[in-house]
């Protein structure tokens, strides 16, 4: 059998899998990244259709800027002049009822906006961000901490100790009293109710949105995963697309390799995971799957999603749409989410709609626009979405497609139905399928109070040599969440 030696293997090339190998390979170690798919990037890549450049997944990233997190990260990696990041500065909000247009631009333009809206809740609006910027400020000092930080630890942390319990549904009981403004701050991009999600977590992100903008690549999301990728080759790294690993070598207790799906072996006494942790354990030997998988069948996991890609000849900037918007017909998060739970969807879904060609023209030719648009949904939604009959699946698929663009159409982008060049859409099924997440779960492990920093698994397992790192891990979900986790592996490996 043919069998070669690295310093390190990773496994899945998402954004953890990317960051954490092309770290590794910049200092020098001999790094093979091994992905099942024909392109790196996970749920961050773009894929094309005729003249048209979609993204799979998201829509912006945070940070991207000089002193932003992300773009430290790509400054480590030594990609960060590969990138052109355009800002979002245009995101509408639209409640039953009522309707929130934001300016990303700092917590005052954020303020302004919402308290021009909600006048008799300027005292509770004052304070909640005043809280979101002092937690804000204890994670970013928390993730440089300082010997003598962590000796005071109670003093210098008290907000995250203080709220490390606490649901969002708490903190904006005690500050608010009308339903709507409660809606508008639980805009988030989680798939939990304020109820279920960390408080910690809102205000972590609400902060770094505010204080570091966000952006979205020219050129589509995939820029960043390739970007990402020729660092590691440039580095002496190698990457194996179309290889899916199968099986973890373990040798006296620790890891030694891997074995590939066509039977390939790898060899190297560090092996990191960047993939669904449940997968993970299946592929470890049976004597060593139970301390891993008890542990993860306590942990609850984020919804998945229904993704549309449509293309449209309507001339959306003349029609003044902005980048971004979200639309929510229905006010009870609670109930919407209890119906997720039944494997239902509202009649009308909340609807998340980027259209990337009012920041980038080149993704399309020109007269036409690309459109994204996200839903939440269950996995298990009519008999898991057909699942098993073809016929099924793709009919419960036009089905749902046309729920949505009927809903543009009427609320969004009159006249869409009539200007529809293109459209086509992928499941949770489809997430599953193409990256292995848990159930097509959007984002990892749900970011409730008891599994956001520190309650997510750690980056290193028990077996010996094998760590693991992605949206899963701590600290938690997300395109800068992810790369963080892979960064903080590969540190937790150079301090060995
Ligand atoms: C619809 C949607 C919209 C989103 N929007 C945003 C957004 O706008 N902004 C944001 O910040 N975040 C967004 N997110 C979340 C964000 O994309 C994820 O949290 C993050 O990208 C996860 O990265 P990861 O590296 O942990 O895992 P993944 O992206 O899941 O990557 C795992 C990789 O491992 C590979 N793999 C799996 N099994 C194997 C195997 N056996 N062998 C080899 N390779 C394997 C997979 O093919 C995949 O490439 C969105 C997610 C979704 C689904």
């Amino acid at each position: 059998m043919n069998r070669r030696r690295y310093d390190a293997i990773v496994i899945g090339a998402g954004m953890a899998g990317l960051t954490a190998g092309s770290l590794l390979a910049r200092r020098g170690w001999k790094v093979l990244l091994l992905e099942k798919e024909s392109q790196a990037g996970g749920y961050v890549v773009s894929f094309q259709r005729g003249d048209y450049t979609f993204d799979a997944t998201g829509a912006f990233i945070g940070g991207c800027e000089e002193g932003g997190q992300f773009h430290e990260i790509l400054k480590e990696i030594g990609a960060h002049e590969a990138i052109e990041f355009i800002p979002v500065r245009q995101i509408r909000n639209i409640y039953p009822g009522f309707e929130v247009s934001l300016e990303t631009g700092g917590f005052s333009s954020y303020a302004h906006a919402l308290g021009a809206l909600f006048p008799e809740e300027e005292k509770g609006l004052r304070e909640y961000l005043a809280l979101v910027e002092r937690i804000g400020n204890e994670v970013k000092s928390y993730s440089d901490i300082t010997l003598v930080r962590k000796i005071l630890f109670p003093f210098f942390f008290r907000n995250l100790i203080r709220y490390h319990r606490t649901a969002h549904q708490a903190v904006l009981d005690r500050l608010f009293r009308g339903g709507e403004i409660k809606m508008a701050l639980h805009t988030l991009p989680a798939t939990d109710p304020p109820s279920r999600l960390s408080f910690l977590f809102v205000a972590t992100l609400i902060s770094k949105a505010l204080m570091e903008g966000v952006f979205y690549p020219r050129g589509g999301m995939g820029r960043v995963p390739e970007a990402i990728g020729h660092c590691l080759l440039n580095s002496g790294g190698e990457i194996l697309l179309r290889t899916g690993v199968d099986r973890i070598l373990i040798r006296n207790g620790k890891a030694e390799g891997v074995v590939t799906k066509n039977g390939e072996v790898f060899e190297s006494p560090l092996i990191i995971s960047g993939i669904n942790p449940n997968h993970l354990t299946g592929m470890l030997p049976r004597e060593y799957r139970g301390s891993l998988t008890s542990k993860m069948d306590q942990y609850e996991y984020s919804l998945s999603c229904f993704i549309l890609y449509a293309a449209t000849d309507l001339n959306l900037r003349k029609m003044g749409l902005p980048y971004f918007t979200y639309l929510r017909s229905l006010s009870d998060l609670e109930e919407e989410y209890r119906m997720m739970q039944r494997g239902e969807v509202p009649q009308n879904p909340t609807l998340i709609l980027s259209i990337p060609t009012l920041l980038d023209r080149s993704l399309a030719p020109k007269g036409k626009h690309l459109l994204k648009v996200l839903a939440m949904v269950p996995y298990h939604y009519r008999d898991g979405w057909g699942r098993g009959n073809p016929e099924d699946y793709r009919r419960i698929k036009e089905e749902f497609s046309q729920t949505i663009l009927q809903q543009l159409d009427s609320k969004i982008i009159p006249g869409l139905k009539n200007h529809l060049l293109f459209h086509e859409a992928a499941t949770p099924l489809t997430l599953e399928r193409y990256t292995g997440n848990e159930q097509g779960a959007m984002y990892g492990l749900a970011s409730t109070p008891g599994q956001f920093g520190n309650g997510r698994p750690s980056h290193q397992t028990v077996v010996p040599g094998l760590f693991q790192a992605g949206h899963y891990t701590r600290p938690s979900h997300g395109i800068v969440g992810a790369a963080l986790s892979g960064l903080f592996a590969a540190r937790a490996i150079l301090r060995k």
